[in-house]
């Protein structure tokens, strides 16, 4: 087995004794490989041994890895995770079949507007800045209702659910905290009518505690691919200056 394969099969392991301790079905939750930074040949392993949703923070980067292995394998899913300026939409709309970081209307509805006539709605989730951190994006969780409501009649996406990315924090008790919020942010939706069915929420460091609070999407890089170049290097900065 490839390095990436035996790791891809400890984090199912993760996922299913996380799910079966929580009380849930170990299907309610699905691995999204987050593999940004690292290149199609990477991803190509990944799906060697059975893995088929990707996520990734860069747009140009992104779309090379798209296009490399379209004709390689069928029924992958791309899921864009990463903060979406608005010179960037069409690409996420053209190319990917999931965005979870969606955060101000004016996203959404470029999104929605170009999203070609040929694909499936976009499937989307609002990304909560549920630890209320300055430097975090993000919508506020006082003003999710309004925004949930207003994607949700928007003709070309589809609203799933929440996402989000809490503060580091140590242990599982302190970690489940954030998660038990958004979880509950997201209920409220449900109870007032929208069929929302998704949670992003939980990566590398934290998916158990995200897993006990509910998560159906767990996001996990390094666990995976193994650690990332530092930030701001290589594709995060070849992304700004493009
Ligand atoms: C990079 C990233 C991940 C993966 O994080 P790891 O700690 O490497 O598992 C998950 N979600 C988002 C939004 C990311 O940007």
């Amino acid at each position: 087995m490839s390095a990436i394969a035996t790791h891809l099969h400890d984090v199912r392991r993760q996922i299913h004794d996380a799910a079966l301790r929580a009380g849930r079905a170990p299907a309610d939750v699905q691995l999204l490989a987050v593999s940004k930074t690292f290149g199609a040949d990477a991803v190509r392993e990944a799906i060697d041994a059975g893995q088929h949703a990707f996520g990734e923070n860069y747009v140009n980067e992104a779309i090379d890895k798209i296009t490399a292995l379209h004709t390689w394998r069928d029924g992958l899913e791309w899921h864009f995770i990463g903060p979406l300026q608005s010179n960037k939409t069409r690409l996420v709309a053209e190319h990917f079949d999931w965005v979870h970081s969606v955060d101000r209307a004016k996203i959404a509805e470029r999104l929605s507007a170009q999203r070609p006539a040929e694909c499936a709605p976009l499937q989307v989730c609002l990304q909560v800045n549920i630890s209320n951190e300055a430097s975090k994006s993000g919508v506020a969780p006082a003003d999710v209702p309004a925004l949930a409501r207003q994607i949700a009649t928007l003709p070309r996406l589809r609203l799933r659910g929440l996402m989000a990315i809490p503060a580091p924090t140590g242990n599982i008790q302190a970690q489940r905290v954030p998660f038990r919020a958004l979880r509950e942010l997201w209920q409220a939706l449900r109870d007032d009518g929208l069929p929302l069915d998704t949670l992003s929420m939980g990566m590398s460091a934290d998916l158990e505690a995200a897993i006990a609070e509910g998560a159906t999407i767990v996001r996990v890089g390094t666990a995976i691919f193994g650690a990332r170049p530092p930030h701001g290097t290589q594709a995060a900065a070849q992304e700004t200056i493009s």
